[in-house]
Order: structure tokens, then C-alpha cells, then sequence
């Protein structure tokens, strides 16, 4: 057979365990999905433990897992994923922080860590984008809502420090400390400190803050700074596996990872990272980029916030709407698509579990490995074995006829 380009559709957190209501049914071996199902029968499936067995995933290391990478060579912290996926251009050294717009007291209280669900933030992350103190050159981005992301960039720095997020209303904002005895994160942790007393007093007065407090809105008058990692770049997947690659998500912090792997990012109208997205709309721009592109990845985040929820009768319908967008792969020429998930997130158990996930390959013509559905009971009898999340990587590139 020829040389495959690969297809690699996550579902985030589609993973479950068998419900009551579900007729001690899996969501996904509930599900109506005659598309998953006639790939797992004309292709091959397996059982995933993504980040080795007894791990419970968080999705940024479990996707750079997927891609191909090791974590201990190349994670770099939720931080710089998120500011990559905000598509800020990260240097290698700089040190990014995940944030929130959020409101404090006048003895630094948090009152509310989402400064009310604050609708948008632009023009508050304009005010205090661009600044420098001691050398140190701040950069703050939007995100959406109340989010934003704070990178510092400089000499002497380092990501060994503390968050300053108490993680819950009614506790004082947390001052930044050096987690080691080293200089650089002495200087970062004080440079920090010293932004973030600053910024407070920048916001508190800012009008849109006073237009706030007048209309009886908190205001969104701190910034709560958390997960701290230093920018590495890495080989791309392009140089390591000679994969020009893209990224369809919607979700920033998906697109993060992409980017931190060298993958394109591409905006589709419609996908929104929540179960509103326009699935369909992502299949077909991701059945267009592979004409562009060897290795596409479509990140559809759903399932997961149904896991969370504990909402199992949504989370089965949810990957219905998956697997009626999927129907145009079937048909797809010279390429080798990937079903699976980045860990599970059991209804019962409302968060990421290590429960291992089920995963499909499927490519016209490939010889099959008589799969009976696609579901995570029916997949541990599968052609593809129980592996490691580390080893998809190799095992899609041998299926591809690229290893
Ligand atoms: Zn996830
Ligand atoms: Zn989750």
C-alpha cells in the first residue's frame, strides 16, 4: 500500500466506565454509531493506557504524549501551552503563566477568582501588555472571559516559582515564592511580585474597573498568576518524523500543545471547544488540510465536560453528533484515520480516571482485524493489543507505511 497521511481525531475525555442508566453500558457503547463501528470492523482497534497504566492523564501531557513526545524530555508546564495557544510567538527562556482576571479586596482578598465571569478583557490586558521592570519585559494576552496569559521575558529567569492563586474565594492572594535557593528565581519571584502590586493599582482605577463597581459588577482589579513553565523549543514533528502537521480545535490550550510541536493552527468557523462546536464543519476542513499536510490532528472537547458533569445520557448523544460528522471518512483515500481519547472522564466519577482508552484505526483497504464495535470493552480483544499512549505514535506511522 501506498504511503498514508494520518487523521488523528481526539475526543477529549470520551473514555468511560459502565452506567446504570445506561444498561451497565459504557456512553460510548450506548451510542448509535454506525461510522465508528464500521471503522472498527473494516480497520483495527486496541486499548490505550495513555500515560502508562495507573496514570490519570491531564490533557496537555497526554497529548504530547500522543504526538510522540516524552514528557520528561519535553514538557514544559500548562503556562507556555497556554500562551502558545493564545498564538503568542514564545522564545525559547521566556517563563508563561496560565491567568485570571480577578477581583481582590483592599488587603489583597480574592473575592472572586473570575472577577464575575468578566465577558471580555481586552482592552484591561492592553493597559498593562508591554511593560518592563528591572529588564524584565511583561507581555499579557486575553483569552476568553476572565483569561489571559503573562509571559516574562529576560535574563535570570526561572520557572521555579510559586503560584499566586489561593484557588478559592475569601483567601488573600498568594505573594510568589522562589521554590529553590537559586538567584534567578529570587529575582523572578520579586520582579513578579512587583508587577502584579503594580498591575493591582493600574486596574483598580482603570474606568472600565470604576464603570464596573458603579454598575455593581466586581472588578476585575488582580491578576491571579498559576502554573509557571519555561519555553523550550522542541523538534517539530517535521523534523522528527517528517510531518507537516496541522491543528483544528477549538480550545486554546489544545492548540498550545500543537503549536509547542510545530503544527499549523487553523481557525474553523463554528468550532468553539464546547458541545456546540460544528463538528462537521472540522471534519471537512480536516479532510481539506490533508491534501496540505501528512499528520492532521482534530481536537473535539465535549465529552469530556459531560464527564465532568457526570451527564451520561448528553455524553452518549454527544458522540452520536461525533460519529454522524465522521461519515466522509469512510470514504477517505490514502489515509489512515485515528479514533480515540486523551484519558477517560467517567460520569460517576465527575474527573479524568486512569481507565484506559479505547482506540480505532481505520483505512480503505487495510487488513482488518475483525473488531466487534467500537467500545472500551470491545476494544481490549483488538488487533492493536493494549499498549502505551507513547507508542501511538510509532504504531500509526508503521500503519501509515511511513515508519
Ligand atoms: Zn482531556
Ligand atoms: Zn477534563
Amino acid at each position: 500500500m501506498n504511503k498514508a497521511k494520518i487523521l488523528l481525531i481526539v475526543c477529549d475525555g470520551m473514555g468511560d466506565l459502565p452506567v446504570k442508566e445506561l444498561g451497565g453500558k459504557t456512553p460510548l457503547e450506548a451510542a448509535k454509531k454506525p461510522n465508528m463501528d464500521k471503522m472498527a470492523a473494516a480497520g483495527k482497534t486496541g486499548t490505550m493506557h495513555v500515560l502508562g497504566k495507573g496514570v490519570i492523564p491531564e490533557s496537555d501531557s497526554a497529548h504530547l504524549t500522543l504526538f510522540g513526545y516524552d514528557l520528561k524530555k519535553h514538557y514544559v508546564g500548562r503556562g507556555p501551552f497556554e500562551a502558545l495557544g493564545l498564538g503568542i510567538n514564545l522564545k525559547h527562556g521566556d517563563i508563561a503563566f496560565r491567568s485570571n482576571f480577578a477581583t481582590a479586596g483592599q488587603d489583597l482578598t480574592i473575592l472572586d477568582r473570575r472577577a464575575g465571569r468578566i465577558e471580555n478583557c481586552t482592552e484591561l490586558a492592553k493597559r498593562l501588555d508591554n511593560t518592563r521592570i528591572r529588564g524584565v519585559h511583561f507581555l499579557v494576552k486575553p483569552g476568553t472571559e476572565h483569561r489571559a496569559a503573562v509571559v516574562m521575558s529576560g535574563h535570570g529567569l526561572s520557572d521555579k516559582i510559586s503560584d499566586g492563586d489561593p484557588h478559592s474565594a475569601g483567601e488573600k492572594a498568594l505573594e510568589i515564592r522562589p521554590l529553590n535557593k537559586s538567584q534567578e528565581a529570587k529575582f523572578t519571584a520579586e520582579v513578579l511580585n512587583e508587577f502584579l502590586r503594580n498591575a493591582h493599582t493600574i486596574l483598580d482605577s482603570h474606568p472600565l474597573n470604576l464603570e464596573r463597581v458603579q454598575k455593581g459588577l466586581p472588578p476585575a482589579n488582580y491578576l491571579l498568576v498559576r502554573g509557571a513553565g519555561e519555553m523550550k523549543k522542541v523538534p517539530s514533528l517535521k523534523e522528527r518524523f517528517g510531518l507537516r502537521a496541522c491543528c483544528i480545535a477549538g480550545a486554546g490550550l489544545y492548540k498550545g500543545v500543537a503549536a509547542f510541536v510545530g503544527m499549523d493552527l487553523f481557525e474553523v468557523k463554528g468550532a468553539t471547544g464546547t458541545p456546540q462546536t460544528d463538528i462537521k464543519a472540522k471534519i471537512a476542513r480536516a479532510v481539506k488540510e490533508l491534501e496540505h499536510f501528512e499528520y492532521v490532528f482534530v481536537h473535539i472537547k465535549g465529552c469530556d465536560i459531560f464527564g465532568h458533569d457526570g451527564k451520561c445520557i448528553e455524553k452518549k448523544k454527544f458522540i452520536e453528533k461525533i460519529d454522524s460528522a465522521l461519515a466522509p471518512l469512510l470514504g477517505l483515500k490514502d489515509a489512515l484515520v485515528i479514533v480515540t481519547a486523551d484519558h477517560s472522564t467517567p460520569c460517576s466519577q465527575k474527573n479524568h480516571s486512569a481507565d484506559p482508552v479505547p482506540v480505532l484505526f481505520y483505512r480503505v483497504g487495510m487488513k482488518a482485524g475483525r473488531a466487534k464495535g467500537f467500545g472500551e470493552t470491545a476494544c481490549r480483544k483488538g488487533a492493536l493489543g493494549v499498549f502505551s499512549g507513547s507508542d501511538l505514535m510509532k504504531l500509526a506511522l508503521k500503519e501509515a507505511g511511513r515508519a
